[in-house]
């Protein structure tokens, strides 16, 4: 048996001894005997992984039989600080990510949940420098299949996940190479028919509702990241048919300021918004962070909002959006054709 990842067995005086630190993982035990401690010691020993047999006869040699051994043990795998995933290689160290999720979920199965991962696809669409920040964070958490899409060309700007040598050079193809030079195991493409489980769409000053509203009509689970002027907007998380769209969030924004659609409309022509490096990289960790959360199957912290970071704070806004009542993107069938709402030229499973 081993103790989850990371976890330690830590000392703190005459017959108390703990595991772990943080209380979601961590559990103290007390009244114990100065042998029942040496026993506990014995899980934390780098590289030894000791059986049950170990420990009894650890046990016996410190003074404490065979039963209050088990005793332990049981009350060990109770707290959860004992990896319950029993085919682990014992040999090779658990990779970070792996360390992690195992130590805090609570059934402990960390290679489940990167197992998940390895299976999912996900599209990034709009490859600046945050959308491959996106699709990097993606790729090291494990996500398998990483989809690219940016015809355009590597700006200046872009450098940092780009190198210098790339600008000029059409993004998608710049991007899947550098990505697939650091990740060997990444696929960047999905079979044949397979649509991704998650579409992240980066643009610029704006949502833009021609890459954004098919992804409704399609049922195909998206986030909108919108590089604005001083902040980078991620999300919300849309789940079409299941609260606010992109479509509904304009329409709010057009009850509070009616010159809404125009200015926005002039917005989608105007020259490309370029986050800062950092800021980049805090809407690229935002971002990332929502996907795993959805893709792992784990809450939304951020459910049905909007998370806005700029340079200024370290926090970013919760802006929280509802479905608009004008909007029909929610409790409609959307395979189903509506008389308001044509959506000719889709392909549609039969009802
Ligand atoms: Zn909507």
């Amino acid at each position: 048996m081993r103790l989850r990842t990371g976890l330690s067995v830590l000392w703190r005086g005459q017959g108390e001894s703990q595991i772990g630190v943080d209380p979601r993982c961590a559990v103290v035990l007390e009244d114990l005997s100065p042998g029942e401690q040496r026993v506990l010691d014995h899980l934390d020993r780098g590289g030894y992984e000791p059986t049950e047999a170990d420990l009894v006869r650890v046990g016996r040699t410190a003074g404490v039989r065979a039963g209050r051994v088990r005793e332990l043990i049981r009350l060990l795998e109770r707290s959860g600080v004992l990896d319950p995933v029993a085919d682990r290689a014992t040999s090779t160290p658990v990779p970070p990510e792996d360390a992690y999720w195992s130590r805090l979920l609570p059934d402990g199965d960390g290679p489940a949940l990167l197992g998940r991962r390895s299976e999912a696809v996900v599209t990034v669409v709009g490859l600046d420098h945050v959308g491959l920040r996106i699709a990097s964070h993606l790729a090291e958490a494990g996500i398998g299949t990483v989809l690219l899409e940016d015809d355009g060309p590597v700006d200046p700007f872009d450098v940092g996940p780009y190198h210098p040598a790339d600008v000029g050079d059409r993004r998608r193809v710049r991007a899947e190479a550098r990505l697939r030079s650091t990740f060997d195991r990444l696929r960047t493409e999905a079979p044949p028919g397979r649509r991704p489980d998650m579409v992240v769409v980066v643009c610029s000053r704006v949502a833009d509702p021609v890459l954004l509203l098919p992804l409704v009509r399609d049922d195909v689970a998206h986030v909108p990241v919108v590089v604005g002027e001083v902040d980078v907007v991620v999300g919300p998380l849309i789940i079409p048919g299941d609260g606010p769209c992109t479509r509904c969030m304009d329409l709010h924004r057009t009850d509070a300021d009616p010159a809404w659609p125009a200015v926005a409309t002039q917005l989608r022509c105007s020259p490309a918004a370029v986050a800062t490096s950092q800021l980049g990289q805090m809407g690229a960790a935002l971002t990332a962070h929502q996907v795993l959360a959805a893709i792992d199957g784990r809450e939304l912290v951020a459910d049905r909002a909007s998370l806005e970071v700029s340079a200024l704070s370290p926090l970013p806004v919760l802006r929280p959006w509802a479905v608009h009542p004008d909007c029909g993107c929610a409790g409609v069938s959307l395979d189903e054709p509506t008389p308001e709402k044509p959506v000719a030229g889709r392909a549609q499973e039969p009802a």
